[in-house]
């Protein structure tokens, strides 16, 4: 067995990158889950995965 990453502590899917988050967010697409949206990837600091979200983009907000 390989090791495998410590899950992220957001408890979210990770993906160990962008390629992979495409490519689970394609699938979300062609079966759109009733309750949930992803609509897009972004990169997670915390755990160096990424993950998908249904939060739209923020314009030029930089404040968290
Ligand atoms: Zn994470």
């Amino acid at each position: 067995m390989t090791r495998r990453p410590a899950p992220c502590s957001s408890g979210k899917q990770r993906y160990r990158d962008r390629l992979q988050a495409r490519i689970a967010l394609a699938g979300l697409r062609a079966n759109p889950h009733p309750r949930r949206q992803e609509q897009r990837s972004y990169y997670c600091p915390a755990c160096s995965g990424w993950h998908l979200t249904s939060q739209p983009r923020r314009r030029k907000d930089r404040r968290t």
